[in-house]
């Protein structure tokens, strides 16, 4: 399809830019929802999923809110706010759903390659953060969704379920937790790469590996001219596609601003980097088996919240510890140091700026965060083993996140933590920006993107017989409805081997 000649000019239906989850799951419900769409897809590295949906670049956690207390804020009253909980959990049964059907139509060997069951624990220290966990806990125990979790201040209870986590502690240690089997660990980059396989092999897309997307422009037929950079034999080219999705990560918002859309002004990036301390102890790893989140401290973007995490990669059991912040001007791992620089327009330098003035604590955190030493960090992990030794450990790169800053009337500019899909008023462009709760909501992303950019196909009967065939809950409120979370739960872990014994005897249904 693609003319391998300067300049020429081809048609695809549908290009997208970038190789990661996002674009992955873009592309199966585009190909599940109609088959003859024509799809290219760009990237700018020799192999998919090697940005922030890799593994090691990411913490691969099913984000469900049974442990990031980020999605439990205190009201100033003391009582606790769980409708983003809802929200988190609601989109990730929608992930599990989608998976699940995936399996059915064949595009994994194996479900245990990508999803596995681990406990989902958050662990707090101190008077008023035991307080605020029991409390959390109660206001969670409201909704179904949550049943099975359990709260403890009790050493020996808590002594069996983080050991390593119990050892070496004094008595007087105020301390608890809350642990739940319904968690999960995900490799979201073998996960990518499996739907790109299938999607090759059975579903006739074209991947375009190392070729970057330099720039786009819409003609007055609305159609895309995405012009294009072959790296491996060093020729430019040009694509044109009745629809395009930038889902380059971090390279989104420079793609973003290139394509002029208008929905598109106003939008900044602040690049947050990421170490993880990496153990290198088999008999470590061994001893624990969870996802045990913390608390931020003051300043720290919610993403930052420190987590001592079992992870399985490739099939084998990891052990890290982190993320650790950091500031760099990169917006990709693989990225330029100039890429903060050359984000910067005249629609968004404003807003910029005054964001950076409204977020002091952040900056203040983020400069201590990058001024801790390797043994810094080891004491940071000793809040959580207290009997951790430096050469257990190792330190690696985490991946990019580039936070969206956007356009605010009163305070000109505010940083964001969530995700934000920006699309063109006429349907025919879609941008993805932010990071968080990032890969483990990607579903229910492009069900929004698909919505705005779709909003016909959407509506036909065609299109929403298949949704409700890929995701029985789909148009519905799971929390609103225990029997049809029941049946979805059994069904999606049973087909993803996941706990599913627990999840019976502890949906109180
Ligand atoms: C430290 C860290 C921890 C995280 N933890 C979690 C977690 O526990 N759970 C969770 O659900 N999410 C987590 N996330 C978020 C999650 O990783 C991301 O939301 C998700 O991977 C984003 O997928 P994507 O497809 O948008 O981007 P990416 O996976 O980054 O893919 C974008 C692709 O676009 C390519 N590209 C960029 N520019 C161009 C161009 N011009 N032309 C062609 N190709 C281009 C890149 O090379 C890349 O391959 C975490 C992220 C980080 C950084």
């Amino acid at each position: 399809m693609l003319s391998h000649e300067n300049n020429a000019s081809v048609d695809y239906d549908v290009v997208l830019i970038g190789a990661g989850i996002m674009s992955a799951t873009l592309a199966v419900f585009l190909k599940e929802l109609q088959p003859d769409l024509e799809i290219a897809i760009f990237e700018r590295l020799d192999r998919v999923a090697a940005e922030s949906s890799d593994a090691w670049n990411n913490a691969g956690t099913g984000h469900s809110a049974l442990c990031e207390l980020n999605y439990t804020p205190q009201r100033e009253d003391g009582s606790i706010d769980i409708s983003k909980a809802l929200k988190i959990i609601e989109s990730f049964e929608v992930s599990k759903q989608f998976w699940s059907y995936l399996v059915g139509d064949g595009y994994f060997s194996s479900p245990k390659s990508f999803i596995n069951s681990i406990p989902h624990m958050s662990f707090v220290w101190g008077e008023e953060d035991v307080d605020y966990l029991r409390k959390r806990h109660e206001a969670l125990q409201t909704s179904h969704l949550f049943k099975g979790m359990e709260f403890s201040d009790q050493p020996e209870i808590l002594a069996s379920w983080m050991p390593l986590v119990m050892q070496n502690r004094t008595e007087s240690e105020k301390i608890a937790a809350t642990r739940i089997e319904l968690g999960t660990d995900v490799n979201f980059g073998e996960l990518t790469r499996s739907l790109f396989n299938h999607l090759k092999e059975g579903h006739e897309i074209e991947v375009f590996l190392n070729h970057e997307v330099k720039s786009l422009e819409q003609d007055e037929m609305r159609h895309w001219f995405v012009k294009v950079e072959d790296e491996t034999n060093d020729i430019n080219k040009t694509v044109r596609a009745k629809f395009v999705f930038i889902g380059a990560g971090g390279g989104a918002l420079r793609l973003l601003e290139k394509s002029d859309i208008q929905e598109g002004e106003g939008f900044g990036g602040f690049p947050v980097s990421g170490q993880w301390l990496v153990c290198k102890n088999e008999a470590l790893i061994a001893q624990h088996h969870a996802k045990v989140y913390g608390k931020a401290k003051v300043g720290a973007p919610p993403m930052s919240v420190p987590h001592l995490d079992t992870r399985i990669i490739d099939g084998k059991k990891e052990l890290l510890f982190g993320p650790f912040a950091g500031f760099s001007t990169k917006f990709l791992k693989q990225g330029s140091f100039f890429d903060l620089a050359f984000s910067l327009t005249p629609h968004n330098i404003l807003p910029m700026l005054s964001a950076g003035i409204h977020n002091l604590p952040l900056t203040k955190y983020l400069i201590e965060q990058v001024m801790l030493s390797f043994e810094d960090k080891i004491e940071a992990l000793r809040e959580f083993i207290p009997n951790a030794t430096e050469s257990d450990w190792e330190l690696a790169v985490a991946g990019q996140r580039v936070q969206v800053i956007k356009k605010d009337e009163e305070e000109g500019g505010v940083l964001e933590f969530g995700t934000e899909v920006i699309a063109s008023a006429d349907g025919t462009l879609a941008a993805l920006l932010g990071a968080s709760p990032g890969a483990s909501t990607s579903v229910s992303i492009m069900l929004e993107l698909l919505h705005k950019c779709f909003k016909d196909q959407m509506a036909s009967e065609a299109w929403t017989a298949k949704l409700n065939e890929m995701i029985p809950s789909y148009g519905k409120h799971l929390a609103d409805d225990p029997q049809l979370t029941h049946r979805v739960r059994q069904w999606t872990h049973e087909v993803l081997q996941l706990n599913h014994i627990g999840i019976l005897r502890n949906s109180g249904i």
